[in-house]
C-alpha cells in the first residue's frame, strides 16, 4: 500500500528552522497572552478577538497567505506547528485560529479573483479581520450538498435567503464565505460559494451557542434575508462552491488534526507532571504501573497522531493528493484527544474533575474536534470510499 511505498519517501523528521521559530513563537505569545486568561474566557465564553489581532501581528491569522498578500508565506508544515502550540494552551483559541485560517481565507486564497484576493486577504492574514465559513445548516450537517439556503439570480444579483449554524465566528467574523444552493436539490453542482461582508443588508447573526467546550471560540448563526449579493462576490465559477468547500476541508481537516495533537499533548503532559508529584501509598503515583502504563499509552499515541498530520501536511505541501491522508490524520487525532484528555482527568483523580487545574477542559475541548469539519463517522466515509474505489 501506498502508505510503505510511494509516500514515505515524503517524510522527513527533522525539524526546520521556520518550524522551530514558529513553535517557540506561538508557545512564548500564549504563556503570555493566553495562559493568564483562559479560564475567564472558558467561564464567560468570551471570545476575545484582540489575541487575534495581536496573533495577526505574528503572521499566525495568514500563515498559509503567500507574502504578496500580507501572509506569512508559510507551509502546512509551520501551520501544524502553530496550532499545536495554540492547541496545547487553549483549544479554543487553537480552533478559531483553525477556522480563521483553514476554511475562510485558504477559500479565497484558492478560489477567489485576484481582485478578491487583493481586497480580502491582507486584512484577514493581518487579523484587522475575523473570517468565518459557512456550510452547515441546521437541517444539513454530515450531508452538507443537501442543503437548502439558496440564491436566486435577479440580473447582476442574487437574493439570498435561509440560514447557516454553528458557524465559527458567526458573530464577530467581518466578512463570512458561504456555500448556498444556486442549483436544484441533489445536484453536487447545484451549489455556490460567495464572499460577503458584515454589514451587507439583509444578512445578520443568530443565535450564539452556549458549548461544552471550545467555549472562547464563538459558534454562532448566520442568517440570510433577501441579502442581495453582487455577483462579483462568487467565489470561482457557478455551481462550483461544493466541490469547493471538499477541497477547502481536505486541508481543513489537517488543521483540526493539528487541533486534536495539541489537546492531546496539553493534557498528557499536565499529567505527565501531575503524575510524579502527587504521593499516595508514601510514593508518588507514576511509581504505580496502572499510572505509568496509562502515560506510555498516551505519549505513543500522541506521537503516532503527530505522524499523521505532519505527513498529511507534507502531502499538501508537495501537492499530492491528500483526501484519504488528511481525513485519517483528523479521524485518528480526535480520537486519541478524546482518549489521552479522558487518561489525564482520570490520572489526577478528583483533583482533575475540578476546574483548578487544566485537564478538565481538555476534556471538554477534544471533544469538538470528532465533530468539527466532518465527525468521525464522516472520515471513516472517506476513508473507506477512497479505499474502496
Ligand atoms: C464548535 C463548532 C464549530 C463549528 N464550526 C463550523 C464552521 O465554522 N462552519 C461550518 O460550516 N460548520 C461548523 N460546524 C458544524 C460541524 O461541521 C457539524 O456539526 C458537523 O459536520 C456534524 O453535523 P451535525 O452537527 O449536523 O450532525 P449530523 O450530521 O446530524 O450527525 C449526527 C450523527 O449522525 C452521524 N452520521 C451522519 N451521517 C452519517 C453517515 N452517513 N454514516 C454514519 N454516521 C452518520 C454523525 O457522525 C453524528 O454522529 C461547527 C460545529 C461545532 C460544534
Amino acid at each position: 500500500m501506498d502508505v510503505l511505498t510511494e509516500n514515505h519517501r515524503l517524510l522527513d523528521f527533522s525539524e526546520s528552522e521556520n518550524q522551530k521559530m514558529i513553535a517557540q513563537m506561538a508557545r512564548d505569545f500564549g504563556q503570555r497572552e493566553i495562559v493568564p486568561h483562559i479560564m475567564t474566557w472558558d467561564e464567560s465564553q468570551e471570545f476575545p478577538i484582540d489575541v487575534f489581532r495581536k496573533m495577526g501581528a505574528l503572521g499566525l491569522m495568514g500563515v498559509l497567505v503567500p507574502e504578496e498578500y500580507g501572509g506569512a508565506g508559510l507551509t502546512y508544515t509551520e501551520y501544524i506547528t502553530a496550532i499545536i502550540e495554540i492547541a496545547r494552551i487553549d483549544g479554543s483559541i487553537g480552533l478559531s485560529l483553525a477556522a480563521h485560517n483553514s476554511l475562510c481565507t485558504n477559500h479565497i486564497l484558492q478560489f477567489g479573483t485576484e481582485e478578491q484576493k487583493r481586497k480580502y486577504l491582507p486584512r484577514l492574514a493581518s487579523g484587522e479581520w475575523i473570517g468565518a465559513w459557512g456550510l452547515t445548516e441546521p437541517n444539513t450537517g454530515s450531508d452538507a450538498g443537501n442543503m437548502r439556503t439558496t440564491a436566486v439570480r435577479d440580473g447582476d444579483y442574487f437574493i439570498l435567503n435561509g440560514a447557516k449554524n454553528f458557524i465559527t465566528h458567526g458573530r464577530s467574523g467581518n466578512v463570512a464565505v458561504v456555500i448556498v444552493r444556486t442549483g436544484s436539490v441533489g445536484d453536487a453542482h447545484g451549489m455556490s460559494a460567495f464572499v460577503i461582508e458584515k454589514g451587507t443588508p439583509g444578512f445578520t447573526s443568530g443565535k450564539k451557542e452556549n458549548k461544552l467546550g471550545m467555549r472562547a471560540s464563538e459558534t454562532a448563526e448566520l442568517i440570510f434575508t433577501d441579502c442581495r449579493v453582487h455577483k462579483s462576490q462568487m467565489l470561482g465559477q457557478e455551481g462550483d462552491g461544493f466541490v469547493q468547500s471538499l477541497k477547502i476541508l481536505d486541508g481543513g481537516r489537517i488543521s483540526i488534526a493539528a487541533l486534536g495533537v495539541g489537546i492531546a499533548t496539553g493534557a498528557f503532559h499536565a499529567a505527565l507532571k501531575y503524575s510524579q508529584e502527587r504521593k499516595q501509598f508514601d510514593q508518588p503515583i507514576a511509581n504505580f504501573q496502572g499510572i505509568s502504563f496509562k502515560l506510555a499509552d498516551m505519549a505513543t499515541k500522541v506521537e503516532a497522531a503527530r505522524l499523521l498530520t505532519f505527513r498529511a501536511g507534507d502531502l499538501k505541501n508537495n501537492g499530492k493528493p491528500v483526501t484519504k491522508e488528511s481525513a485519517m490524520a483528523k479521524l485518528y487525532s480526535s480520537e486519541i484527544a478524546v482518549e489521552v484528555a479522558n487518561d489525564a482527568v482520570q490520572i489526577f483523580g478528583g483533583y482533575g474533575y475540578t476546574k483548578d487545574f487544566p485537564v478538565e477542559k481538555f476534556y471538554r475541548d477534544a471533544k469538538l474536534c470528532t465533530i468539527g469539519e466532518g465527525t468521525s463517522e464522516i472520515q471513516k466515509l472517506v476513508i473507506s470510499r477512497a479505499l474502496l474505489k
